[in-house]
Formats: structure tokens, sequence, C-alpha cells
């Protein structure tokens, strides 16, 4: 497993490169832009979300903590007022809830190298930045699925590399851990199929 630095530099390096072509050919704006660059780097470090220690998940669970209540307290409030109670309910149980919960039980369901490192997971993630980034209109939603696909891979490449070494400074030896990255399926059929049926689900309400 490639090093968290790594990752996120890797995810940085992709989310940087397509922001700035969502910039200079998609006509984002500033906040578009770094809004995708922050997608990439997300990208880069997502699929360590099956690790079960350290830093990814923590991480990665604190962020989603915010951003999903963030990204859907506009449809949620539509029915019930905005008020200062409401927010603070809403954000702390939301906290509460996606850090301890939700996030407990992925620890738990998850193996290490799983069905999230898999090019599918890739397109699943993809396919659900290009869906949520949709109101801020298609060009913006493009640039971040983009985005976000471009980070996971990367990261699945940057895995499936450092199960490569050198030995004695010129013989390749190839790890056990070669081919559980960048792949089409986990050993769970049942984890497979349901990241599939998610992503053909996806693709088809885009479409
Ligand atoms: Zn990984």
């Amino acid at each position: 497993m490639a090093e968290f630095k790594t990752h996120l530099t890797g995810g940085m390096i992709t989310g940087i490169s397509i922001a700035l072509a969502g910039n200079l050919f998609l006509g984002l704006n500033p906040v578009q832009t770094c809004a995708v660059f922050l997608m990439g780097s997300a990208g880069g470090i997502l699929p360590d979300l099956d690790s079960d220690s350290g830093k990814p998940l923590a991480i990665l669970c604190s962020q989603l903590s915010v951003l999903i209540p963030a990204l859907l307290v506009d449809r949620i409030s539509r029915d019930v007022n905005n008020s200062p109670e409401f927010l603070i309910s809403y954000f702390v149980l939301s906290y509460f809830f996606i850090n301890n919960i939700i996030c407990e039980i992925i620890k738990k369901v998850t193996t290490h190298r799983g069905i999230m490192h898999s090019i599918p997971f890739a397109f699943l993630c993809g396919g659900g930045a290009y869906h949520l980034f949709m109101p801020s209109g298609r060009h913006m939603a493009i640039a971040a699925g983009a985005a976000l696909f471009s980070g996971c891979i990367v990261h699945l490449v940057l895995d499936e590399l450092e199960s490569v070494t050198i030995k004695f400074g010129v013989i390749p030896v190839i790890k056990k851990s070669c081919g559980t990255a960048l792949k089409f399926r986990s050993s769970s059929g049942l984890a497979t199929a349901f990241i599939y049926i998610l992503t053909i689900f996806l693709f088809i309400k885009i479409s």
C-alpha cells in the first residue's frame, strides 16, 4: 500500500490538472475550479476508506460528516424553517450519525483491498460526483466527476506500483499484493454485484 502522503499528493496533482483544464476549456469560475481540485484530492485517498486504521479513514470520515450534510442542507431545509435550532440539530446529529455510525459500519463490513479498491468503485464515485454537482451545470458536473474518478484511478495505480520492488538494485520482485488494487471485482461476489448495480443505476439516472 502506498503511503497516505503519496496518495494525497497523487490526488492533488490530479485535482490541479483537471481543475485547470476545467477552468481553461469549460469556463469554470474560481470557486468551481477550487471544488474540482478538492474532488481530485479526495479521490486520491477515497479507496482507502476500506483500511480499518490510521489517517485516511479518520480524515475521510470527519470530512464526509461535514460535507454530506452541507451538500444536502438545501434539499432538506426546503420543507422546514431554516432556523438556528434546525441548523444546530441538523449539523450536529448528521455529523455524529455519519462519523460514528456510518463510518463504523463501513469499517466493519469492508476488507482492505476489497471492492473499494476497484475500477467499478472509481466509476461509482465519478458518477456520484457528476450527479451531486449537476445543479451547478453540466460542465461543473463533468469536471467534478472526472476529478473524483481520476483521483481514485491514480490511487489504484499507485497501490499497484507499490507491489513491485527492486531487489539488489536491479531485480524487480512482485509482491503478493499485485493485482489487488486495479481490478474489476473483489473476492466477495455480493460486494461486487452491489457496486455494479449501484453504478449501473447511477449511470442510467445520469443518461
Ligand atoms: Zn489503497
